[in-house]
């Protein structure tokens, strides 16, 4: 099996919708790009344009080789403890909060189960893992997963799984997602995409469930240990924080804030400037309201163990595969075909 080496500063490759050149871009470009800084060095069509340079495959990507794509280790996290599940119950990690919000959608009071469909009919995705680890870090902070716990899987594929040929773009809409029956319809196990969200311009798997012959499991981020120097001063900051009165706001805007954020809530935030500091440039984004400032009062040494230890899964991945190789694969059971 084949483990690709982890680099989460990899040079992106870029291709032009306009003119078609291709070319390899790193971090700090892609910023000044998506800033309307920088333009395709062959026609210089920039990012507001229908037809702008977007992420695209490597040509060198071994993953458009089929027998590559089913020899290689895929990854997967999710909040779900027993995946891939076919009888999963999408709605059961959802707060009443959440589940109240999506009842609403539609007007019709049936929102929360339309979304649940939905949930069930997608493929499962599979990518890189360095797209595993940006996937669950975009998840803790634009969905409320912060206080979530999540699973890595490390994945298998079946050896006589089907493959679409060819590496597809990214699906524009519902955040790339591709339907179970499309994958059905059309006789084939494994779609491959374009990722262009998370560890952009590598490959991803959209996969049926018959696609997949075991899995690896393991909770993430890993443990901490409660020694860590920087842990115990950044929980005494925080500590130190909750006991002082929100600051004095200072300019006019904030002065009009109705909510002023607490003393303890920047400190959060000076912690996490702090561990995405020590981030790959392209990542640091993500390191941002990874908190619950409920949570932070309660136990306030759990929120930088938290921070180091999701910061050890970029900066360490050595860590994570000397876990994985302990952990017993689980087969996941071979359904009937259709
Ligand atoms: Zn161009």
């Amino acid at each position: 099996m084949i483990e690709r080496a982890v680099d989460f500063e990899r040079l992106r490759w870029m291709r032009c919708g306009t003119c078609s050149n291709e070319w390899r871009a790193h971090a700090e470009w892609l910023s000044r790009f998506h800033q309307g800084h920088e333009r395709c060095p062959k026609c210089g069509t920039n990012c507001e344009a229908e037809r702008r340079p977007d992420f695209w495959a490597a040509q060198d990507d071994p993953s458009h080789d089929d027998s590559t794509v089913l020899d290689t280790f895929w990854y997967h996290t999710t909040t779900h403890a027993n995946w891939p599940d076919r009888a999963f119950n999408p709605t059961a990690n959802l707060t009443d909060v959440t589940k109240r919000r999506l009842q609403a959608i539609g007007a019709d009071g049936r929102g929360l189960e339309r979304w649940a469909a939905r949930q069930k009919a997608k493929a499962l995705h599979l990518g890189t893992y360095e797209a595993a680890i940006e996937n669950m870090l975009r998840r803790m902070t634009d969905q409320d997963g912060v206080d979530e716990r999540f699973y890595l899987y490390r994945v298998r594929l079946r050896r006589d799984a089907s493959l679409e040929p060819g590496v597809h773009p990214e699906r524009a809409d519902m955040m790339g997602d591709v339907q179970l029956a499309e994958l059905g319809e059309a006789g084939i196990d494994i779609l491959r995409y374009v990722n262009t969200h998370e560890d952009p311009s590598s490959v991803s798997l959209a996969v049926r469930f018959e696609a997949i012959l075991a899995v690896q499991v393991i909770p993430i981020p890993l443990p901490v240990t409660r020694a860590d120097a920087w842990v115990s001063t950044a929980a005494a900051r925080l500590l130190d924080a909750a006991a002082r009165p929100a600051p004095e706001p200072k300019t006019r805007l904030e002065r009009m804030q109705r909510h002023r954020p607490s003393a303890l809530s920047i400190e959060a935030s000076k912690l996490e400037e702090e561990v995405a500091d020590t981030l790959p440039f392209g990542i640091r984004d993500r390191f941002h309201r990874l908190y619950n400032e409920k949570n932070l009062t309660a136990e306030p040494a759990a929120f930088p163990s938290k921070l180091v230890g999701l910061a050890a899964l970029v900066n360490d991945p050595r860590a994570v595969f000397e876990f994985l190789e302990t952990v017993p694969w689980r087969g996941v059971a071979p359904l009937r075909a259709g």
